[in-house]
């Protein structure tokens, strides 16, 4: 099996290794679970701070105007542009992923009228479900996506999917997929959480109509940082439900009735949650500097190293590294108190029922010797069974 020292090899060669200095990770702990919260950028205190301090405590509401805060959604949209292949003017940066989920939802029903019917993967996480089935007038068929072709009729309006499968790591083919949609009228939104700052992306390229994410996971905001909608320009004239001020075409004119917004702003509701947009403007600038395709091949190298040393295990996503997002799960029926005991021990991962222990792999702030050390954690907990101890048993609110 591999060894330390060869992994210390793999780290001193990897081209994105200074990036680990950007971030601050607690000594002695492997974090494993960026795809949940990502770690704190160095940079974002300082920039929460000069929000706080010199854009509200000094400049009041001018900052409004000359900080830039009337335009961070739209800005920060086009500055995450390119981590998802989207030219500027499609993306804003708002809400939350659930929110935005619904405003899409419901345009892409709208521009199919007659079609009643959204599509959504049955395992997908259960905001995605829970908005389809929230929709007036919308019958969702949850179904499993390798049977896709199978459901695809005349009644249906849209397919939600996520491109990564939460649970299980798996990476779904956006453009044959998106393709496969359009051929039957319907139009394609995906679910981006898991794929956002885990490997590139070309929405416009596959000609996706519409896309959510969040900007907490791997992209580094912060907790609960604002969401991202994406919405093709050829539906910039798409209605959405939720037509608060901020998506009017003239929010200081104060009319009574709502005229939209032209372009992507329509997507807006109301005031951003300022605070929050701080944490994203920091990650932003140290993503603007990363090469996706060389984060991607760190991404396959740490995920495929992981698996590799620790056989016998019960590999619940892909074994092909190519329909892999950056996580690595495992089915084990004692998977709670598994992944409680490796908490214990420095290596944060997380568990998602039934029977999911699930490690995310940052490339950004993980080395090759960190997964070693992971697996050999991983390895000895299973091994001496000290996840047996009573304390790792009990359940937290947030698993
Ligand atoms: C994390 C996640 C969400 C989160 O939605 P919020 O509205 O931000 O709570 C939605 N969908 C998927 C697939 C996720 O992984």
């Amino acid at each position: 099996m591999i060894t330390r020292a060869e992994c210390a090899r793999r780290d001193a060669v990897d081209p994105l290794r200074s990036f680990r200095d950007e971030f601050r990770l607690p000594e002695g702990v492997v974090y494993l679970d960026g795809n949940s919260l990502g770690a704190l950028p160095r940079r974002t205190p300082g920039r929460v701070r000069e929000m706080v301090e010199r854009e509200w405590g000094e400049g009041l509401i001018r900052s409004w105007n000359t900080a830039g805060w009337y335009d961070l959604p739209r800005g920060l949209g086009d500055r995450l542009g390119p981590l998802v292949g989207a030219a500027e003017g499609q993306i804003v940066v708002c809400d939350s992923t659930s929110i935005n989920l619904f405003k899409v939802l419901a345009a892409a029903l709208r521009l199919r009228p007659g079609r009643r019917t959204v599509i959504c993967d049955a395992d997908s996480f259960p905001t995605d479900l829970y908005i389809a089935q929230g929709l007036d007038g919308v019958t969702p068929r949850a179904i499993d996506p390798a049977e896709l072709a199978d459901h695809l009729d005349s009644e249906v309006a849209a397919v939600l999917l996520s491109h990564v499968d939460y649970r299980t790591g798996r990476l779904y083919d956006m453009a044959a997929i998106t393709e496969l949609a359009h051929r039957h009228g319907a139009l394609m939104i995906w679910d981006l959480c898991h794929t956002a700052g885990a490997l590139p992306l070309a929405l416009d390229d596959c000609e996706v109509d519409f896309a959510v994410g969040c900007t907490y996971k791997y992209l580094n905001g912060g907790p609960g940082s604002p969401a991202f909608l994406y919405a093709a320009s050829r539906h910039h004239d798409a209605a959405q439900p939720l037509t608060g001020w901020f998506g009017h075409a003239d929010p200081f004119a104060f009319d009574p009735t709502y005229t939209p917004a032209t372009g992507i702003g329509r997507f807006l509701v109301g005031t951003p949650p300022l605070l929050s947009y701080a944490g994203l403007q920091a990650s932003l600038d140290i993503w603007e500097k990363v090469d996706l395709h060389e984060l991607r091949r760190k991404s396959q190298s740490l995920t495929g190293l992981f698996i590799e040393l620790t056989p016998g295990l019960d590999l619940a996503g892909p074994q092909d590294p190519a329909l892999r997002g950056s996580q690595v799960s495992f089915r084990h029926p004692n998977g709670y108190p598994i992944v409680q005991a490796l908490i214990d021990r420095g290596v944060i991962g997380d568990f998602r029922t039934p029977d999911i222990m699930r490690f995310g792999f940052a490339p950004l702030y993980l080395s090759h010797t960190d997964v070693w050390d992971a697996a050999a954690a991983l390895t000895d907990v299973l091994t001496t069974e000290a996840w047996r101890a009573p304390r790792y048993t009990e359940r937290s609110t947030v698993t």
